[in-house]
């Protein structure tokens, strides 16, 4: 039997690019690893690893937070260590509980673990307030009246010093009862603010008395109306850590100047070595797509999308729905590797890790997407016949084959017919033969149009008896086609996902435009009408797929049941489709 479906070889593997050049350690896959290595052989930590994933529970996790999770709980599993899940929630205004029971359940997914392990920023708020005051009392801190823009104006340029602010010398005292009188809401927002007492000409901006404290009267969604004072990231960040023993704060490369604020926090609140220490990482960014919590509420909230989980999303849950196994986002990680410079990822890298992952999980199935009605005359009227069909091809290691029904009338690909084809087309035309997958050769005899538009609406064929095990030596068929019987076939809606974006970097936009201009408006194609063979009919919502030669898919985990099923396209098998375009000329 012709192989011809079954062609599909993941393509090479693109350049693993790993990270950290010349402070890679041998045994280390990248320079945090090395790292880590060294403070163990040094016994810094006395042989603790704790690191920590820290989200925000302001929206949903998307592709970039995996990267951080598979290096955080990576490190962790690697060195008997642990991983702690920290929700960095000091931001009344945006957090809900509906984001920390998402975030949970994408961890999870992922195939994370965090033990005992959860923890929330908002429970130290009476910690971080405590330390506020050792700062206070060293004369480190200091209550500020000044307005927000005022204290913006204040803060100088990078070429220029920045202000005192004429509240610098407050006395101790007075900052202290000034202070708890901001715990207590006798002012309102924006009334005063807690700021670290550092150096207003330091050439690092964030340093120039950064802000510590503001007064924010908003109900938080784990302590209510407790708190009227919410202590801001970088006060709070390096905090936390030093709360729980963290020993490997690793972070983004956007963070690598609030370094230097972390260790100050530190040192001034008096918290003794060894001590959590910051390290950072490239971001991830993938081409086409956008990786940030702010853009993608925008999507969200504004319809470009159905929600949080629409597969076209980078979101784990959009993710998720669309079909990715969380096993190919976590070996696409691995093969970006960890970095230290920022760059953008080519989606065609993610695109190989999945279906090289679905190659081994997704059995073979056919279905016809937009369907064309075959009738095989010489087939007698009222037979079916069971063919066997293997789920797997040959250089997949499973066992399993269903029996596909047989009968005289089918369906086939649309496109897998051309009335007037160019020179290379191997599929169907008139007085052509092409091979059903798994069945018999067919000769289209016949093409029965509709007399008004001139449309294809069927096709009358022969099939030939002596095919089904394969061809005489000498005779050649070269196309093989995928069907489903009509006697059989269930129907089905199958949507087709492309990218989010038309261009590479949707954030590169002109003056006055915003990336929303740059959305694919055809990155949904919806087709109702597809046929899918019918032994699919007992698999749950969720299950994965090979629709030989269309692609791999999942049946939608959300809209799919047994009476309406619905098919998300994951990924295309874009080799299939490379070497057919490039033999029909397309
Ligand atoms: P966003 O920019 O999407 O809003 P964020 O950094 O504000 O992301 P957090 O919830 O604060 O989101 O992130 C939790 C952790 O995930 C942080 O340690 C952060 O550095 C990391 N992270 C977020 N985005 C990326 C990314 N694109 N690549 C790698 N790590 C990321
Ligand atoms: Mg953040």
């Amino acid at each position: 039997m012709s192989r011809a479906n079954e062609d599909e070889k993941p393509a090479a593997e693109p350049d693993r690019r790993v990270g950290g050049g010349s402070d890679t350690r041998p045994g280390a896959s990248d320079f945090i690893r090395a790292k880590v290595a060294e403070d163990l052989r040094s016994g810094r930590y006395s042989g603790r690893v704790v690191t920590r994933f820290p989200p925000e529970p302001n929206g949903y996790l998307h592709i970039g937070h995996a990267k951080s999770c598979c290096l955080n709980f990576g490190i962790a599993l690697e060195n008997d260590g642990v991983c702690h899940l920290r929700f960095d929630d000091t931001n009344p205004e945006t957090e809900d509980i509906k984001y920390v029971e998402s975030i949970k359940e994408d961890v999870r997914w992922l195939g994370f673990d965090w033990g005992d392990n959860l923890f929330f920023a908002s429970d130290y708020f009476e910690k971080l307030y405590e330390y506020a005051v050792i700062l206070i009392e060293r004369g480190k801190a200091y209550v500020d009246s000044l307005s927000e823009d005022e204290i913006r104006a204040y803060r100088g340029t990078v070429t220029r010093a920045g202000k005192e602010s004429p509240f610098r010398d407050r006395p101790i005292e007075e900052n202290l009862r000034l202070f708890e009188r901001l715990r207590a809401g006798e002012f309102a927002d924006g009334e005063h603010v807690l700021r670290a007492k550092i150096d207003m000409a330091s050439p690092n901006m964030l340093m120039r008395d950064p802000l510590l404290y503001r007064i924010r009267h908003a109900s938080h969604y784990r302590r209510g109306d407790d708190w009227c004072l919410y202590p801001l990231y970088d006060f709070t960040h390096c905090l936390s850590d030093a709360i729980e023993n963290i020993t490997h704060s690793l972070c983004t490369l956007e963070f690598e100047n609030n370094r230097e604020l972390y260790d100050w926090v530190l040192d001034n609140v008096g918290i003794a070595r060894p001590r959590p220490e910051q390290t950072e990482f490239a971001r991830l960014d993938i081409d086409y797509t956008v990786l940030s919590k702010r853009k993608l509420i925008r999507l969200v909230e504004q319809g470009h999308v159905s929600g949080w989980d629409d597969p076209r999303l980078p979101t784990l849950a959009g993710l998720r729905r669309r079909g990715v196994p969380p096993e190919a986002i976590g070996a696409f990680c691995d093969m970006i590797g960890v970095d230290k410079v920022n760059s953008r990822v080519d989606i065609a890298k993610l695109e190989y890790a999945i279906r090289n992952d679905l190659n081994q999980r997704a059995p073979r199935v056919l279905c016809v997407l937009r369907p064309l009605k075959v009738v095989i005359t010489n087939y007698p009227e009222g037979r079916v016949e069971q063919l066997d069909a293997p789920y797997w091809p040959h250089d997949v290691p499973k066992q399993g084959s269903r029996q596909l029904p047989f009968g005289r009338e089918i369906f086939i690909e649309r496109d897998d017919f051309m009335e007037d084809p160019p020179r290379k087309f191997f599929r169907l035309a008139p007085g052509r033969e092409v091979r059903l997958r798994h069945a018999y050769v067919i000769k289209c005899d016949d093409v029965i149009k509709d007399s008004a538009t001139g449309e294809v609406m069927e096709l009358r064929c022969t099939f030939d008896p002596d095919t089904l095990r394969g061809l005489p030596e000498g005779r050649k068929v070269k196309g093989t086609i995928h069907w489903v019987s009509a006697a059989h076939a269930l129907p089905c809606e199958v949507r087709l996902y492309d990218r989010l974006f038309r261009v590479p970097d949707p954030e590169d936009v002109a003056d006055g435009e915003d990336f929303t201009a740059h959305l694919n408006p055809d990155s949904l194609v919806v087709l109702e009408d597809a046929l899918i063979e019918a032994g699919v009919a007992v698999d749950p919502p969720g299950n994965r797929y090979q629709f030989e030669r269309q692609g791999y898919f999942i049946s939608d985990p959300v809209d799919s049941n047994p009476g309406s099923l619905v098919y998300n396209r994951t990924v295309t098998l874009r080799d299939t489709w490379a070497k057919i375009a490039a033999r029909d000329g397309r």
